[in-house]
């Protein structure tokens, strides 16, 4: 049976912060709930291992301030 955690893909979400006006719809409507409120109420992810990937947050937020981007990683880097 294959082991489907070999090649987990992964995922970076970025928030611009200039751009960002505090709404919380990302927060609100994340599948994960691993967005929430950080300095001056704008967006940080808390467990970026949880991101599934849906883009929800990047397609719904009226600023353009959240990009998702995808990396396959096939083997652990530590380095982070
Ligand atoms: S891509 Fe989906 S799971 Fe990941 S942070 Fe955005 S809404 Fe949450
Ligand atoms: S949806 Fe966009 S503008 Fe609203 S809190 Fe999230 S990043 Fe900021």
């Amino acid at each position: 049976m294959k082991n489907n955690r070999e090649k987990k893909k992964r995922f970076t979400v970025s928030f611009y912060h200039d751009w960002c006006k505090s709404c919380g719809i990302c927060m609100a409507f994340c599948p994960q709930k691993i967005i929430t409120p950080g300095k001056e109420g704008k967006p940080e992810i808390f467990e970026k291992d949880s991101c599934v990937g849906c883009r929800f947050c990047e397609m719904h937020c009226p600023d353009f301030a959240i990009t998702v981007s995808e990396s396959n990683i096939s083997r652990r880097r530590d380095n982070e």
